[in-house]
């Protein structure tokens, strides 16, 4: 498996490809700069290796916390985090669900010390008309999130298929001596 900074290397390789093909599919410039945007924060930040310690995990600084439970319901490499579509699936509807609850405490102290009255409806409305009328970019974030999960989850294998065979290679070394 390679290590943290190898999966940071492969992502910036990997980077104009992506790219690349994102404005070969979409012939726009927005759409192609969220795609790309989307695709880094998915090898740098929002990543497979969640489920451990890793460097992704350390980017999160003060807020790395939130993944601690998810490592623990989590097995490291599992088709839970490392499996194409229901890893990301899974990340981000766990970091949503964590949004709404910081969202949640938010509300209620905003409520409690200044009166806000704010409610469920005045927050939801905006969100609601976001999601509506930006609908491909959202599209956008979640492909390139998703492209920055599977070049993750590749470079795992093909590091494992290498290693298996290096190993291999010295018995077979160790055999003939
Ligand atoms: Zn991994």
């Amino acid at each position: 498996m390679p290590a943290g900074r190898t999966h940071d290397r492969i992502t910036l390789w990997c980077l104009p490809f992506v790219t690349i093909s994102a404005f070969g599919f979409t012939y726009s410039l927005p759409l192609t700069v969220i795609v790309s945007l989307a695709f880094l924060v998915g090898g740098f930040m929002l990543g497979p290796d969640l489920d451990i310690r890793s460097i992704q995990y350390v980017r999160w600084g003060p807020l790395r916390w939130i993944w601690l439970p998810y490592q623990i319901a989590i097995k490291h490499r599992s088709r839970l985090s490392h499996g194409p579509i229901i890893g990301t699936a899974l990340r981000v509807v766990y970091l949503a669900a964590w949004l709404s609850l910081f969202t949640v405490v938010g509300m209620s102290l905003l409520n409690v010390l200044w009166d806000a009255q704010l409610t469920w409806q005045t927050i939801r409305e905006p969100f609601r008309l976001l999601f509506r009328k930006y609908l491909s970019e959202w599209l956008a974030v979640v492909v390139g999130l998703e492209i920055g999960s599977i070049s993750h989850s590749i470079s795992d294998a093909f590091g494992s298929t290498l290693s298996r065979q290096r190993r291999k290679k010295r018995k077979a070394a160790k055999k003939d001596k």
